[in-house]
């Protein structure tokens, strides 16, 4: 049996694990010439600790993380909006949640793959499927026969692209700069803290190691391209009412490690699998980043791909399965961060005057309730 893997991100990686576990032979294909180890933090909520837990790596993982026991939103003023975690409330049926550096959980994962082929520099640009089988054109002119494919080649994915024409890209209006500041000590490491402002808000994550994650987004309706061009001087102006720590966040990171993304995610579609195809991770599912659950959703896929393909040999069946309880989960988690992003970016003075009174009088009930529908992930089947 040939399954290909599409993708070395988080999510290709992953599963590729998944499938080594159950002695699943797979091949990953990923288009950079080398296993991107880049990027800057990642928070890993509890649910994708579980799900690594099932897959057998957490504790490597839980190993090169830092713990997060609080996560609050802030004013500008320092004064606390709304608590969006707090360890103390969830039981001890959930696992913690951690902030790593995105090259620690690279190395954890390719680390845990000596058994797969890693096939780097080789991206697929199209594909054909029979009853047979599903036929990958690479870029390099070559192509290959395979029984199975999961496409986890991410955001654009030329699988979703191809299967869900209908599906596209939504530009949720605000752009990310992103930068890890080295010896760095926060007053609290185990608190994240997001800072709303007006516009654009700014949120540190304490990392191991002394380094600290942190994260800018700035609203930019217009989609205008000259904010591509920001620089670092500009972000230290933009942010000069912040709290003191925010500007010395900045500027501890030099300007060429400075990463930008301009934040979308992908309108949700309704199935992941197509007979011996199915998408995983940002290919079939790509959110924004404000609830901090992209790649959980991908390191929940994997894990539950696995269960399926342990409990039930049939591959077909599998994906199908897989599908299906997936969609309902991955929409709920997209919908609810496009929400919060809406909430944080607000710009209008009295919109902003009755959210925040709005946030004072919710319930700590109501926050608990959605903190645990999000986190909340288990593998096992009902
Ligand atoms: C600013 C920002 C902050 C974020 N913060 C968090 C966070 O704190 N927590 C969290 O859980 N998530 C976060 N995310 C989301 C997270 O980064 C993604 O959800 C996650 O990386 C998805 O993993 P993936 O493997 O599905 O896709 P990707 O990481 O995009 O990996 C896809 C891989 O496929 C390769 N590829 C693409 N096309 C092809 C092709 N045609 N052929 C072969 N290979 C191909 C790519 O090179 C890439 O290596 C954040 C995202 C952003 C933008």
């Amino acid at each position: 049996m040939r399954i290909a893997v599409i993708g070395g991100g988080i999510g290709g990686l992953t599963v590729s694990l998944a499938l080594n576990k159950l002695n699943i032979e797979n091949v990953v294909y990923e288009s950079a010439p080398v296993l991107r180890a880049d990027g800057a933090g990642l928070a890993l909520g509890s649910n994708a600790i579980s799900a690594f837990s099932v897959l057998g790596i957490a504790d490597k993982v839980v190993q090169g993380s830092n713990r997060i026991k609080e996560f609050t939103i802030r004013n500008t003023d320092d004064k606390p909006l709304i608590s969006r975690y707090s360890e103390c409330i969830l039981s001890d049926e959930f696992f913690h949640s951690y902030a790593i550096h995105r090259s620690t959980l690279h190395s954890v994962l390719s680390g845990s793959l000596s058994d797969t082929k890693i096939v780097t520099g080789k991206a697929v640009i199209d594909f054909k499927k029979n009853l047979k089988g599903v036929t990958l054109f690479f870029s390099d002119g070559s192509s290959g026969m395979f029984d199975y494919v999961i496409a986890a080649d991410g955001i654009n994915s030329v699988f979703r692209r191809k299967l869900v024409p209908a599906s596209h890209l939504r530009y949720a209006g605000y752009y990310c700069w992103r930068g890890v500041a080295d010896d760095f000590q926060p007053e609290d490491i185990s608190s994240a803290v997001e800072y709303w402002g007006t516009g654009l808000r700014f949120g540190i994550v304490p990392l191991p190691a002394k380094q600290v994650y942190w994260f800018a987004c700035i609203n930019n309706h217009n989609d205008d391209p000259s904010l591509m061009k920001i620089q670092k001087d500009d972000l230290l102006e933009s942010y000069k009412n912040f709290p003191a720590s925010v500007s010395s966040l900045i500027e501890a990171v030099p300007a060429g490690k400075i990463l930008l993304n301009r934040i979308s995610d992908v309108t949700p579609i309704d199935n992941y699998a197509f007979r011996r195809i199915v998408l995983l991770g940002d290919a079939a599912h790509a959110t924004t980043p404000n609830l901090g659950q992209g790649a959980c959703l991908a390191i929940e896929d994997a894990a539950t791909l696995y269960t399926l393909l342990k409990y039930n040999g049939d591959i077909l069946e599998s994906f199908e399965e897989f599908s299906r309880i997936r969609v309902p989960r991955a929409k709920y988690v997209v919908s609810q961060s496009r929400q919060t992003g809406a909430l944080a970016s607000m710009e209008n003075p009295v919109g902003i005057m009755l959210r925040d009174l709005l946030f004072r009088m919710i319930p700590e009930s109501v926050t608990e309730k959605q903190t645990r529908k999000i986190l909340g992930f288990s593998a096992e089947l009902n």
